[in-house]
């Protein structure tokens, strides 16, 4: 382990260090053997499998190289200059060795931010190692540099949820964009790691994608969207029409079913909306996610927009009086949990392993006692404390 001396001393001076030294290969250093960094005929570099990889094993762990707290988006650009300080040399080469985007590095270079960022090296940055003060010349050196890499980190950040803010994880950013990703990315917030996991077999050789983007939306609205990273997708969702449709349709069951959801989660409460909603009961409800279940795998998409349907068509399984029909959506939910967090993480806040056990249970005592009423058996669930004994 390296002292704290040693430490201190990993840490950059920004001026005092050749920084072209600092460039890294991004082959080095990789964070797993299952996939490797390669150049790519036309969108620079991207991921690749080095064998064949199951769907639901664990690709890659990876920490951010740099990263800051969920703040306004004015308030980013000096975060950023606190954490570029606390940098050490290896992440910071890490860094360097990710894409910046021309748009991202104009609105960094624009006056605003460069004169924020500035301020911030100036206030705090103003004097060598030695205690002598930087030139004007030393210190524009040093807030282009900032800015560069500021830019880089616009190019290449992950929002790590709402409270969790924002960074950077070289591997994760070397994967190029598809509306049908082949990984599931997950931060975990107590360890700050972000796993990544396929999400269907991978052949080796075969180029590892993520998506920037929510793919329950329709394609000019993804496309709109990607604009931002200047590229347009031509992904096999982007070039078949016929997938147009089917996702349009997909969108409007998602509304109708979220719709129904949020009326009925929020029906005890007291509420001035008299607004209805468009499904009139649960049999029509149920019927809406099944449809959506059968859209969404049509269309290739797996992760979170299936697992939250699967798991609504759980609970309406319940209201329509189904146990057997909930059980099996509840697995189903749970299949995609697994596949994307592991066993030993939840995909939301809902408690799946509960749910199954619970329902398991209740049909068990069914068997036993002829018949129960399912229904009844959701208010108990409702009711119940696992907390308590
Ligand atoms: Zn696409």
């Amino acid at each position: 382990m390296a002292s704290q001396d040693q430490r201190t001393a990993d840490k950059v001076d920004l001026i005092a260090d050749d920084l072209s030294s600092l460039v890294i290969h991004p082959d080095e250093e990789l964070a797993t053997t299952l996939a490797k960094v390669s150049r790519t005929p036309s969108s620079g570099f991207g991921v690749f499998a080095t064998q064949d990889i199951p769907k639901g094993a664990l690709i890659a762990v990876e920490s951010a190289v740099i990263s800051i707290p969920a703040v306004p988006d004015e308030q980013a650009a000096i975060e950023f200059c606190k954490a570029l300080h606390q940098i050490s040399k290896a992440n910071l080469a890490r860094l360097q060795s990710l894409s910046l985007d021309p748009l991202a590095w104009n609105s960094v270079s624009g006056d605003s931010v460069r004169s924020r960022i500035w301020q911030w090296c100036e206030d705090n940055l103003a004097s060598n190692q030695g205690g002598q003060r930087k030139s004007h010349h030393e210190l524009s050196i040093l807030v282009d540099h900032t800015c560069r890499c500021y830019g880089i980190f616009l190019t290449n950040n992950l929002e790590t949820g709402s409270n969790s803010g924002r960074g950077v994880y070289p591997f994760f950013s070397r994967m190029n964009h598809s509306c049908r990703p082949d990984i599931y990315e997950f931060f975990d917030t107590k360890t700050k790691e972000l796993s990544l996991r396929a999400i269907h077999d991978i052949k080796a050789g075969d180029q590892i994608h993520s998506t920037y983007v929510d793919l329950l939306q329709p394609r000019k609205k993804r496309q709109k969207t990607l604009e931002a990273w200047g590229f347009t997708c031509q992904c096999p969702a982007c070039t078949n029409q016929t997938f147009d449709a089917l996702g349009e349709r997909a969108v409007e069951l998602d509304d109708m079913l979220e719709e129904y959801l949020f009326y009925h989660d929020d029906f005890s409460s007291d509420t001035d909306d008299d607004h209805e909603p468009f499904l009139k009961g649960p049999d029509e409800a149920l019927g809406v996610a099944q449809e959506l279940i059968q859209l969404l795998k049509d269309q290739g998409i797996y992760g979170e927009s299936l697992y939250h349907t699967y798991w609504s068509a759980s609970k309406l399984g319940v209201e329509v009086d189904d146990l057997q029909l909930a059980l099996g959506y509840a697995r189903e939910a749970r299949e995609i949990e697994v596949c994307c967090v592991g066993p030993d993480r939840k995909l939301s806040d809902d408690d799946t392993v509960e749910w199954i056990s619970y329902l398991e249970s209740q049909i068990e005592h069914a068997n036993e006692n002829g018949s129960l009423s399912a229904r009844l058996a959701h208010q108990e669930y409702e009711e119940y404390d696992p907390s308590s004994p």
